[in-house]
């Protein structure tokens, strides 16, 4: 008799999600973590969503997750960035008050049934014969389960470093997790290095406001949550400054003391988040970079500047306040510092993130190579619902690049591995037109609900969203109206006595869902959400279609399963390095081959070939 279906170590975002979809399966679930009170923390930017990291944050709601609501109720300022361009572009972001949301985070993992929460710090994973049974706390205490998910973030051998100064550590003020890693090693996993680093904290009375931009969110503020039509918490602004000359002589003057320039760190850092010191040395010409004055929180007066992460040494540090415009005087409350920590090369793992070598366990978040809560959250979902669904004997639950950010991401990991941290970039997807933020439930929550991990809320919703978006179609369709009455309404089309419908009108880029409303004002009664999903469909109808084409053939390779058992060497027009890649990586289908690299168009139509032979055919 086992003590768990799943336990799931680290309560962070990757390790929140886990736990929850695991637990709304129905897996009978633990969740260990070193301290209750950092469940939820967000160990830098206080701020969930962004360019295509919203878009996982509404696909991670869409399967029912926590992030989504969490964020509604701790947003403190949301804004829609590139609302004003394409659709598939727009990026919903908000920002956090730091202590709302682990509050929020920790009431909905409280309320989570199946869910048992303790702190405890693992020290070791009990293992047989390549089977994960359970873990052995740093106490001693053995714990049985039949899948474990290890969601540890930066904290595996953690080294913290500011300037010259070095010193162990999971996250500023918590020790690493050293035993884990030599579990791991011994266990044979591939492990890396990587680096990340965050800004110094400051005291928001000591800052001069009234030199600096406003920056106000939206009004009103859209919420994350496909369950949410509104935001409550009061909302606020940030301010804009920046650096000057003075800073960037200053940081050229320490780069000797700066841990990544002076060869005390060497492993590979965020290249799209870089820190300060190396933003003026790779945009050596730029005269300003740009920092965002982000309050953590309504009734805390840290403030977070988003632009200047360093590790350069403590004072340097304070004396680089002094030259940004509004900080002259600011007050450090803690420096900013750089981390680096092991990885698990991502390679390792099963789409269902369930690694090779060890049936059972399962990888999640920073562990894997990516940065970022959204990330480290999206691949929590998939995570725990595959470890809760193995404890059953039901079959994997695969996103792929078709569906979602997530099966990009996850692809994107399984297949290449990485070589310096992974973010997720709207320029990842092939098929960014159809995987939008607004439609992100139609294309997850049917996949959720088919596994078991969506509530009845969420269901009841989601069909009278299905209905209105199909009332909504079939009236546009059904509405037609001749070019001249157009003209009398000052909407100019070609005079051609072709008449056209609402639908149709939708296409024209001047054509709004609101001016349309002043013809049919019977349009005004349906959602916001639902006419702006109209307003996209309206606009992208052909491209669509053509996405849609573009699927259907993607999906043919990637029902094309390559046997595990597959002999590359014995397959004739293959190099004998792709042949040995191969047989490294195993891909499990046609399509997932032709995304490793160095395998050629010829050696896909040679895999090909190999796949559709007629059984007991070799060669
Ligand atoms: P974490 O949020 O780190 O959570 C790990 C959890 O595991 C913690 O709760 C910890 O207590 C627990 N844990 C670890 N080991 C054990 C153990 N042995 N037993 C029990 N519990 C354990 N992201 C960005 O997108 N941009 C940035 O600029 C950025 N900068 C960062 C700077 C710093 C200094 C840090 C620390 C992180 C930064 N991040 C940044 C990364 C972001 O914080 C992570 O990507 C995200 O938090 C990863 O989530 P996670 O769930 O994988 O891990």
């Amino acid at each position: 008799m086992i003590d768990f279906d799943v336990i799931v170590i680290g309560g962070g975002h990757a390790g929140c999600e886990a736990a929850s979809a695991a637990a709304r399966v129905g897996a009978k679930t633990l969740l260990l973590t070193h301290k209750l009170e950092t469940i939820g923390e967000m160990s830098c930017n206080p701020a969930i969503g962004g360019l295509a990291k919203g878009h996982m944050v509404r696909e991670i709601d869409a399967l029912d997750g926590v992030m989504g609501r969490v964020i509604d109720r701790s947003g403190i300022q949301f804004r829609v960035l590139n609302a004003s361009k394409g659709a598939a572009v727009r990026g919903p972001r908000a920002q956090a008050d730091r202590k709302l949301y682990r509050e929020a985070m920790q009431e909905a993992l409280r309320h989570q049934e199946n869910l048992e929460i303790r702190e405890a710090a693992v020290g070791d994973l009990l293992v047989e014969k390549n089977c994960i049974k359970g873990v052995i706390t740093e106490c001693g205490e053995e714990l049985t389960a039949g899948a474990v998910i290890l969601t540890t973030g930066t904290f595996l051998r953690g080294l913290i470093h500011i300037g010259e100064e070095k010193r162990p550590a999971g996250r500023f003020g918590e020790a690493p997790s050293s035993g884990l890693s030599q579990t791991l090693a011994r266990l044979k996993f591939s492990l890396g290095r990587l680096k990340t680093g965050t800004p110094p904290r400051l005291d928001g009375r000591t800052i001069n406001w009234s030199v600096l931009t406003e920056q106000k969110g939206d009004d009103p503020p859209m919420p994350f949550s496909f369950l949410n039509k509104e935001i409550i918490v009061p909302q606020i602004s940030c301010f804009i400054t920046g650096t000057t000359s003075a800073s960037h002589e200053l940081i050229r003057e320490n780069l000797d003391r700066a841990p990544i320039y002076s060869g005390q760190i060497e492993s590979t850092g965020p290249r799209y988040c870089p820190s300060i010191e190396d933003k003026v040395v790779r945009f050596a010409d730029k005269l300003r970079h740009q920092i965002f004055l982000e309050p953590e929180g309504l009734d805390d007066n840290t403030v977070y500047p988003n632009g200047i992460s360093t590790s350069l040494p403590q004072d340097v540090q304070l004396e680089l306040l002094k030259t940004i415009p509004g900080l002259e005087r600011a007050k450090m409350l803690r420096p900013g510092y750089a981390i680096e920590y092991d990885y698990v090369d991502p390679r390792e793992l099963h789409e269902s993130l369930e690694t090779k070598k060890l049936s059972g366990l399962f990888l999640a978040g920073q562990i894997n190579g990516t940065t970022g809560y959204e990330e480290a959250a999206g691949q929590g979902v998939v995570a725990g619902i595959n470890a809760a669904l193995r404890c059953v004997g039901k079959d994997r639950f695969i996103l792929d690049r078709a569906d979602s950010y997530i099966g990009v991401m996850i692809d994107d990991l399984v297949s290449k591995g990485v070589s310096e941290p992974y973010r997720m970039f709207t320029s990842r997807a092939e098929y960014r037109l159809v995987l939008r933020a607004d439609n992100a439930d139609q294309r997850l929550t049917p996949l959720g609900q088919s596994v078991g991990c969506v509530s009845g809320e969420r269901r009841i919703a989601f069909e009278s969203k299905l209905k209105e978006l199909e009332q909504a179609r079939s009236l546009l369709g059904a509405l037609t109206v001749s070019p001249s009455v157009l003209k009398k309404r000052g909407i100019s089309v070609a005079q051609d006595g072709v008449t056209r419908s609402a639908k149709r009108l939708l296409s024209y880029p001047e054509i709004t869902f609101k001016r349309l409303e002043k013809l049919w004002p019977e349009l005004s009664a349906f959602s916001l959400e639902v006419q702006e999903q109209m307003e996209i469909e309206g606009r992208y109808d052909a491209y669509l279609d053509r996405q849609a084409a573009d699927i259907e053939a993607f999906r043919k390779d990637e029902a094309l399963k390559i046997p595990a058992d597959t002999d590359f060497f014995q397959i004739g027009g293959l190099s004998n390095e792709v042949r040995e890649k191969l047989s490294k990586r195993r891909p499990p289908t046609l399509g997932a081959a032709s995304r490793m690299s160095g395998v050629t168009p010829a050696a896909l139509t040679a895999l090909l070939r190999h796949v559709r032979r007629p059984a007991g055919f070799s060669g």
